[in-house]
């Protein structure tokens, strides 16, 4: 078989949440919101000439076969309206339009003549108009050059108008007309990279003068990384630093081309987002045996299995994160539960006290529906405000919440710090088994990405009503994790990954092809009704996806790289 051997250059975009500002602050947001409100409005004057520009055009063009087939849209749309208004009087869709039926066909058939005709001679008309058109793109181009001017001038940063440039050219390419936008304090924000950076100047201590993130700080989810936003006098950088979630390595090799950060303001909340591009060659496929995985999760008694596999050879095993692994999370759930039970004695004495007094607006606000909450942290919130919001003769109630605060924050810090432990032993876990699997074999079937593949197994407790804590599970082990380390790897080491059609992995008997119908939830074991064979359910899933993804490698020329 033909391998690939090229060195492409592949572009990737890696993004980074933020955490919350009531956990660490965007550093210089002022500058930033500063530099939005230029960008807005330099994206609205860029609109404003692209209006202008395309109105000119049409001017010139215009001609007699443009005047009919605008006539004729016109018609078109009223023959529709016309037929909605006659279904919306009848209450019915089938009703009687077979009036209409012929002048919409006539109508039709005379616009598409026209619009054949408009596309035959388009480069003609367009090029006895030439000096015309030319005039209208000279001045627009002017235009929009004064406009990047006036915004650098107004201390907008380059990288940032050059962006909302090429932005503006990317979709008059491929959307047709650009709207103006309202300015709501959200955008986004580029540093461009002349020549691109490599990745170990800008990540955990590096001194690039455009782009930096910090190291990681032990028992800290959370770091900072910057970007440029400008220049101070003495010419060094003015930085953008938010606190991001570095939730995966930026390639080792790569060449960073471009940063971008945005602000999205959702449900009332300021959220910042770090893209990095990157350039990376693609790595040359190597050689190897074929191993097929199936990803999602399943309660055994030794643990949680998170994936079981099978390779070529007929070797296989379970991927499982040990009990005792698991055991802090049931310090977590003790604590939670503390906290719950705790919040749950305070919280009717609260509202037994409120009830019986006149509120101003701020706390009706804040306090409404207040018996039904479930979020410790809101309640929290609350109380903090509340500090800042004091009420007559609240002495010893504020007391008491303030009491119930502070337990909680320090129950509420102590079981996050426990599960970020479990989180990051378990990614580790991952990663080694990623790396063993990328350094053994070359091809790696897994089923194509659904949310439902990763979600639980069916479990019996379920099916028989006992409730588990069959969500949190699937938090703690992360089938998702597990399945980004295993992508990761693969790529880093040049593993083609092949991905295949979850529809036919479970249900299909791997040793003589019947397909049963039964209940998975009974046992992780199953005895096919056609063969009679007894077999692991997940093993047999991992053989399906083994054999699909080596056929569909096999009658397709294509490789899929990237799943
Ligand atoms: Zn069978």
């Amino acid at each position: 078989m033909k391998r690939q051997t090229d060195n492409r250059l592949a572009t990737r975009v890696y993004s980074y949440g933020t955490v919350p500002a009531r956990i660490a602050p965007v550093n210089n947001a002022e500058a930033a919101a500063g530099q939005l409100r230029l960008a807005n409005r330099l994206w609205n004057t860029l609109v404003a000439i692209e209006h202008t520009r395309i109105a000119a055009y049409r001017r010139i063009m215009f001609d007699e076969h443009q005047e009919r087939i605008n006539v004729l849209r016109e018609q078109l749309d009223a023959f529709r309206t016309e037929i909605q208004a006659r279904r919306k009087a009848a209450r019915a869709k089938r009703i009687d339009t077979l009036d209409l039926a012929e002048p919409i066909a006539n109508a039709k058939a005379e616009m598409s003549a026209l619009m054949v005709i408009q596309k035959e001679t388009r480069q003609q008309r367009h090029d006895t108009k030439r000096t015309e058109l030319t005039i209208v793109q000279e001045r627009s181009n002017r235009r929009v050059k004064k406009a990047r001017q006036a915004a650098a001038n107004m201390g907008l940063f380059w990288g940032s108008y050059n962006d909302i440039v090429q932005r503006m050219d990317a979709g008059r390419k491929h959307h047709g007309e650009l709207g103006f936008r309202r300015f709501t304090g959200d955008g986004t924000l580029t540093a461009q990279i002349m020549g691109g950076a490599k990745v170990e100047r800008c990540v955990g201590g590096g001194n690039h003068t455009f782009f930096q993130v910090d190291g990681a700080t032990p028992g800290q989810r959370w770091r900072y990384a910057r970007m440029r936003i400008g220049s101070n006098a003495d010419r060094s950088p003015v930085w953008l630093g938010i606190p991001i979630v570095y939730h995966r390595e930026l390639p080792e090799h790569g060449d960073i081309k471009s940063v971008s950060m945005s602000r999205r303001t959702v449900d009332g909340k300021i959220r910042w987002q770090l893209n990095v591009t990157v350039n990376t060659v693609a790595p040359v496929l190597k050689q190897g045996a074929a191993i097929g995985i199936d990803i999602g999760w399943r309660l055994l008694p030794e643990g949680v299995r998170v994936a079981y596999w099978e390779d070529e050879h007929g070797i296989h095993d379970q991927v499982l994160v040990a009990r005792s692994d698991l055991e802090q999370f049931g310090k977590v759930r003790s604590l939670r539960s503390i906290s719950d039970r705790s919040r749950d004695e305070f919280l009717p004495a609260l509202v037994e006290w409120l009830a019986g007094r006149e509120l101003a607006e701020p706390w009706q606000q804040r306090t409404s529906h207040l018996a039904q909450w479930r979020s410790s942290d809101r309640v929290a919130e609350l109380v903090r405000w509340w500090s800042d919001n004091r009420l007559d003769g609240d002495k010893e109630i504020f007391a008491a919440a303030n009491g119930w605060r502070r337990q909680y924050l320090h129950l509420a810090h102590w079981w996050r710090n426990l599960q970020d432990q479990m989180t990051m032993r378990l990614r580790e876990q991952y990663r080694v088994f990623a790396a063993n699997v990328a350094s053994r074999y070359g091809v790696v079937s897994i089923e194509s990405f659904d949310l439902r593949n990763v979600a639980e197994k069916p479990q019996p407790e379920e099916e028989s009503g006992i409730v588990t804590q069959a969500n949190t599970y699937r938090q703690i082990v992360s089938p998702s994790m597990f399945r980004g380390a295993l992508v990761n790897a693969c790529k880093r080491e040049g593993v083609e990954i092949v991905t295949v059609d979850a529809a036919y992995t479970t249900r299909h008997c791997h040793a003589c092809g019947h397909m049963d119908d039964w209940a998975q939830a009974e046992s992780v074991h199953h005895r096919c009704s056609g063969c009679g064979s007894l077999w692991d359910q997940d093993r047999n899933a991992a053989i399906n996806i083994l054999r699909s993804g080596m056929t569909k490698r096999a009658s397709s020329s294509a490789v899929t790289v990237l799943p």
